[in-house]
């Protein structure tokens, strides 16, 4: 059980996520961290933003604005909600944001077009968003 709060701590997660996966007081968590010598991070670091979606959990990766799935394989949040909900999006196909906003991945900020039709759409500057 120690074990399990250090590393889930290490990982990023909060004292109050441990405390809800492991079904204990977040207090409790938070004490047996400073126990084992762990300096508690200040609130506004304790959770890495993220996000739950049909049981899979994403995070967001700074470098390029996308959610990707935190399990292997690694997926796109906004291309397994688009498949989710519409159907497999085709090969050398590309799930697009409409409004260019990579934190919107409702399906009605989705559509899915061919790559090179994409590409052209961002004017090949970037890999797309
Ligand atoms: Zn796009």
């Amino acid at each position: 059980m120690q074990e399990q709060i250090e590393a889930m701590y290490e990982m990023g997660e909060s004292c109050r996520g441990i405390s809800k996966v492991l079904d204990m007081n977040r207090r409790c968590v938070s004490n047996r961290l400073k126990a084992a010598g762990i300096t508690i991070r200040p609130l506004y670091k304790q959770r890495k933003p993220h996000r739950y979606f049909n049981g899979k959990k994403y995070r967001k990766r700074k470098a390029d604005g996308y959610w990707y799935s935190t399990t292997v394989p690694e997926t796109y949040l906004h291309v397994d909600m688009w498949e989710y909900s519409v159907g497999p999006v085709p090969d050398k196909w590309h799930v697009h944001h409409e409004n260019h906003n990579k934190n919107l991945n409702m399906v009605c900020n989705l559509k899915a077009m061919p790559r090179d039709k994409h590409g052209k759409h961002h004017h090949y500057k970037t890999r797309g968003d």
